[in-house]
């Protein structure tokens, strides 16, 4: 971490070496703060290795033709049925994008999973579109999507990495590059570090979602519970303040000092009982508090206006995009 990294108070401060930040999404108590080491045996998924046919220590009955031809036949189809599939399967347990041979045909591909799934890429006009499926296409390509208790399937990355491009559509810097992996597991889980069970985290490790509630976000795109657009947010907190900077950086954090200062005011009312506006989760600490600002400054921009229009008129800037508005983007030069 370079020395010169200021962080916001109360937000990202990791600890030396062994820092994996863990986040909780709407899912018991924060342990926001705490010094734990992630290890991914030690989440509550347990892989189990195939294990070979144990062979009988005895020798077969003596003229038993038929059971050798049996043994033959279903060996003969462990070897060229059975086991190709299984490592099929176990090649879906990761997936690594690859930069297609035929751009049109991937656009047209994601075109398709993306208007079915995602509801502000679908109300995108046109030409933002094709902004937003090259933008998914280069993130992509910088991950590796790990699955976890389940078998990975091509569309899943797509639609995870269109949740943080979404996030970042008004950004220059979209990549998150101090990511690299992105684990994705079937439901929630438990870290034995602490016996909690988590829909999402965010750490050193890697982003973390849990598939089910991921989807249960955009398929109410109106609730303002989001799990995607909300361990984004604390990911895009992680990426600006312990990814490599370059000038785009240094000004986003300083539209994220400025979010801090608009936004600090308002926590602190919600805390005390002066204001209810966002779901109470927000009130766990102030990274909370920023990562459920951007679920309903998305799911419900019009109410987020309304009722606190100085932070959303700071969140707009801080993102330059306006999801309220058809167009989305505000500046396009910074873009
Ligand atoms: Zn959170």
């Amino acid at each position: 971490m370079p020395p010169d990294t200021t962080y916001l108070p109360g937000t990202i401060q990791p600890m030396p070496d062994q820092v994996g930040l863990v986040d909780s999404a709407r899912w018991k108590d924060s342990v926001w703060q705490q010094s734990v080491q992630l290890h991914f045996d030690s989440l509550d998924i347990s892989y189990r290795p195939y294990e070979d046919q144990q062979r009988p220590s005895y020798p077969l009955p003596e003229g038993t033709m038929f059971l050798i031809v049996l043994a033959v036949l279903s060996l003969s189809a462990y070897l060229y049925i059975i086991r190709p599939s299984q490592r099929e399967r176990q090649q879906k347990m990761v997936i690594r994008p690859r930069a297609p041979k035929d751009d049109s045909s991937q656009e047209i591909q994601f075109d398709q999973w993306l208007s079915r799934y995602n509801p502000y890429y679908n109300a995108l006009p046109a030409e933002h579109k094709k902004r937003f499926l090259h933008r998914v296409q280069q993130f992509m390509l910088t991950k590796e999507f790990r699955f976890h208790s389940m078998v990975g399937e091509d569309y899943i990355p797509v639609l995870v990495s269109a949740a943080a491009v979404q996030l970042t559509f008004g950004l220059r810097n979209y990549r998150m590059d101090y990511f690299d992996v992105i684990h994705i597991m079937r439901k929630e889980y438990v870290l034995n570090i602490n016996q909690e069970t988590y829909y999402g985290h965010v750490s050193k490790n890697g982003i973390h979602v849990s598939w089910k509630k991921f989807m249960e976000g955009y398929d109410d795109y109106n609730d303002c519970i989001n799990l995607g657009l909300h361990e984004m947010a604390h990911a895009l907190q992680y990426d600006a303040y312990l990814g490599l900077e370059d000038h785009h950086d240094r000004y986003f954090k300083e539209r994220l000092n400025e979010y801090a200062a608009e936004g600090r005011p308002v926590f602190r009312a919600m805390r005390q009982g002066l204001t209810y506006v966002m779901d109470e989760y927000a009130l766990e600490n102030f990274d909370e508090f920023w990562a459920v600002s951007v679920e309903m400054f998305f799911e419900n921009p019009v109410t987020f206006r309304e009722k606190l229009p100085n932070l959303y008129q700071e969140m707009c800037e801080l993102l330059n995009q306006d999801p309220a508005e058809p167009g989305k983007l505000l500046n396009s030069e910074l873009a």
